[in-house]
């Protein structure tokens, strides 16, 4: 492995988003991101710094320092070593940022993972085709967003979601899409004619948000309501908030 990049983190937490809220999971967490999304609260992970944390043992928030650029190997062997400590880990999720800015970091640090025979789960804002299809052979499951204006505060990405979501098929895949207050039924609605022309089988996971940069949470009105627009199209529809803020979660 020859590859390096700039890495932020890697810990053992609880997965707080998504199809996979509660399993727990060991975090590698790269810097860097191509949006500005209004409500992020990954901004610590957006410009690189010059050393990373690992923690030293599963979940024990013991972290040490490396510096960075880091090696492809030092990740695969510092996350390989928290997986095989204590707790069950489901899988090993590669986050950011958004964590297909650093493609071909990526692309080794999943292949060192997959032949040590590990779960990779890709968590992707998903925007970057051309970059996913440079890592796609070395991930096993793919959380990707469909970015709603109302909630990023920029326009609409929903052409590059159409296309990356016809990649992301190919692996066991969900997407997730975040609401607020100021979310409109056209948005959704425009969400679901692209999943339902795509990929009506893959579960949509509509996510609160949780207040942050003047977006509101959404009223209980509005997610009922939602939820029952999105089902009527699609197979499997959650509506799952952010659980690790109110677990106290990493
Ligand atoms: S894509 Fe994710 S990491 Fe990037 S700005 Fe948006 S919320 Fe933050």
């Amino acid at each position: 492995m020859t590859s390096t990049g700039n890495l932020c983190e890697i810990f053992s937490g609880i997965q707080g988003e998504g199809l996979y809220a509660g399993c727990r999971q060991v975090f590698i967490r790269l810097y860097g991101c191509n949006l500005a999304c209004r409500y992020c609260d990954t901004g610590y992970a957006h410009n690189a710094a010059d050393t990373y944390r690992v923690e030293r043992s599963s979940g024990r928030r013991n972290f040490a320092l490396g510096a960075n650029p880091a090696s492809a190997q030092d990740v695969v062997s510092a996350a390989t070593m928290l997986f095989a400590g204590k707790g069950a880990h489901h899988s090993i999720s590669i986050t950011g940022g958004e964590p297909l800015f650093q493609h071909k970091f990526v692309r080794e640090i999943c292949m060192g993972l997959k032949a040590g025979g590990q779960t990779t789960f890709l968590e992707t804002n998903g925007t970057l085709l051309g970059e996913l299809e440079q890592v796609i052979d070395y991930v096993d499951i793919i959380s990707m967003d469909i970015k709603l204006p109302s909630v990023t505060g920029a326009e609409s990405l929903l052409p590059l979601h159409r296309e990356f979501l016809k990649a992301a098929r190919q692996r066991k895949a969900y997407v997730k899409t975040v609401v607020a207050q100021g979310t409109t039924d056209r948005e959704l609605l425009d969400v679901l004619e692209v999943m339902e022309s795509i990929a009506p089988s893959i579960p949509l996971v509509i996510q609160p948000a949780t207040p942050v940069g003047g977006v509101l949470a959404p009223k209980a009105e509005q997610l009922l309501l939602w939820q029952e627009m999105c089902m009527a199209r699609l197979s499997d529809v959650r509506v799952i908030p952010q659980c690790h803020k109110i677990m106290g979660q990493m």
